[in-house]
């Protein structure tokens, strides 16, 4: 989950949460579960490390920050018991916190997977392409404000290029 969303969920869980894992590059937190028990998750911008996903877990020694001049990945919360969060309590939390913030629950506009998980580079949605003939599918443009410099690049040569 982003980091910045993220962090409200664990002010919110506390102490029913464990270790969280955090890469400070990509801006994302990570919480292990039971394997299989956040399989038939459906929740926007959450992404779920199942069965032949690679998670990159750091050394438990690596638990300060960036600023520090330690590693990008890092143990927001050390190991510490199982190292596992109760699926169901987690669950729960990450709804509560994706229905109170617009970036995520989509009153803010669409978002794109890519964007919505800091990956902006990745992203393809910055421009919505024409909808097909005869179809009422209605395609939607990222709306990640990464994706403003280029809107606006293209808003200028299509209003100088017509002129020509
Ligand atoms: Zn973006
Ligand atoms: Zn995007």
């Amino acid at each position: 989950m982003p980091s910045n969303t993220a962090l409200y969920a664990v002010a919110r869980l506390r102490d029913r949460s464990g270790p969280v894992i955090e890469a400070q590059v990509q801006q994302i937190l990570a919480w292990l579960v039971l394997p299989g028990a956040a399989e038939d998750w459906h929740l926007p911008g959450i992404k779920v490390a199942g069965r032949g996903r690679y998670l990159a877990v750091p050394p438990a020694s690596w638990v300060n920050g960036q600023w520090s001049g330690a590693p990008s990945t890092r143990w927001l919360i050390p190991p510490h018991g199982t190292c596992l969060t109760d699926a169901k309590s987690l669950h729960d939390v990450l709804a509560e916190v994706i229905r109170e913030t617009p970036a995520m629950n989509g009153t803010a506009g669409y978002r794109s997977p890519e964007c919505c998980m800091n990956d902006h580079e990745a992203c393809t949605k910055a421009e919505a392409p024409p909808p097909p003939r005869e179809s009422s599918v209605i395609y939607e443009a990222c709306d990640c404000p990464c994706h403003e410099a280029l809107r606006r690049a293209l808003r200028r040569i299509s209003q100088t290029g017509g002129e020509r």
